[in-house]
C-alpha cells in the first residue's frame, strides 16, 4: 500500500477547499482496491473527481482515489453494444469515445465534470436523459469485506439524482466498473429538450441522428 501520509486534497475537489487527509492512496485496479478497503486506516472516503463533495474538515482516515481504468465493448448484439468502463475513467471521455465509435446514448451527458464510477451514485442526468436509461449493472466491492457485488439497474433504485449507493447504502460499495447498453444504428436521439430543440432548429438540423459518426 502506496498511502501518503497528511497529504492535502486541495487539488482533489473542485471548490478547491485547503482540506487534509490523514492518508490518500490511488487504487487503479480491483485486488488492490480489496487490499486497501481491508487494511488502510478507517474511516475511508471513496473519492472520483472531486467535483460533488465538500470537505468541511479535513478527512481523519484514508482518502482512496478511484483511478481504474479502462473502456471495451463487453457485448455485441444486432442494434446495440455493452460497454464496460472502468470506474476511474473521466465521464466525459467516455462520452466522447462513444460518439466517436458511433454508440448512442449519452451524448446529451456530454461534459458533466467527475468520474465514471460516481455517475450512478445520483443518477447523473442533463437534457432530458439520464444515467438509468442506459446503464446495465454496476460492478462493486463491499466496503466492510472487499467482496464483489454486482447491482443491476433494478437494484440501484434510480431516482431523480438519487440512487440506493447515496442513501440507504450510502458508503456500504465501492464502484469498480459500470456497464452500458449503448445504440449502433437507429440512435433514438433526445432532442426536445428546450436548448437542445432551440440550438438545433437555428442551425437547421433536420436530422441530427447523422451526427453521430458511422460505426468503424
Ligand atoms: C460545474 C459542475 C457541473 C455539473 N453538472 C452536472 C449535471 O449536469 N448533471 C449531473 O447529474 N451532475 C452534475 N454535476 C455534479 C457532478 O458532476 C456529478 O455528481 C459527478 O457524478 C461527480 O463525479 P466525481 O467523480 O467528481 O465524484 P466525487 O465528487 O469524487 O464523489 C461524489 C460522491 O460519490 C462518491 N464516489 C465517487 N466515486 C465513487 C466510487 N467509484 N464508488 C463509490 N462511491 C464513489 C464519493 O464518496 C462522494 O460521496 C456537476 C458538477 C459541477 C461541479
Amino acid at each position: 500500500m502506496n498511502l501518503q501520509k497528511d497529504a492535502s486534497l486541495l487539488d482533489l475537489n473542485t471548490f478547491g477547499l485547503p482540506a487534509k487527509a490523514a492518508f490518500w492512496v490511488q487504487a487503479s485496479n480491483v485486488p488492490d482496491l480489496q487490499k486497501l478497503l481491508l487494511q488502510a486506516p478507517k474511516p475511508l472516503l471513496m473519492l472520483g473527481g472531486g467535483s460533488n463533495i465538500l470537505f468541511a474538515a479535513d478527512w481523519p482516515g484514508t482518502v482512496i482515489q478511484n483511478t481504474i481504468p479502462g473502456i471495451a465493448i463487453s457485448r455485441r448484439f444486432k442494434n446495440r453494444v455493452w460497454v464496460r468502463c472502468g470506474a476511474g475513467e473521466n465521464w466525459h471521455g467516455l462520452v466522447q469515445w462513444a460518439v466517436q465509435s458511433g454508440f448512442g446514448g449519452i451524448e446529451n451527458l456530454s461534459l458533466i465534470p467527475g468520474t465514471a464510477g460516481a455517475a450512478p451514485i445520483q443518477n447523473i442526468g442533463a437534457y432530458g436523459v439520464e444515467l438509468k436509461d442506459v446503464l446495465v449493472k454496476v460492478e462493486t466491492l463491499e466496503t466492510s469485506t472487499g467482496k464483489r457485488k454486482v447491482f443491476f439497474r433494478k437494484d440501484c433504485h434510480f431516482g431523480y439524482r438519487d440512487s440506493i449507493f447515496k442513501s440507504s447504502h450510502k458508503g456500504q460499495y465501492c464502484i469498480t466498473h459500470i456497464t452500458l447498453s449503448l445504440s449502433t444504428g437507429q440512435h433514438k436521439l433526445s432532442t426536445g429538450y428546450g436548448d437542445i430543440s432551440r440550438a438545433l432548429a437555428e442551425k437547421e438540423y433536420c436530422n441530427p441522428a447523422l451526427l453521430i459518426s458511422a460505426p468503424p
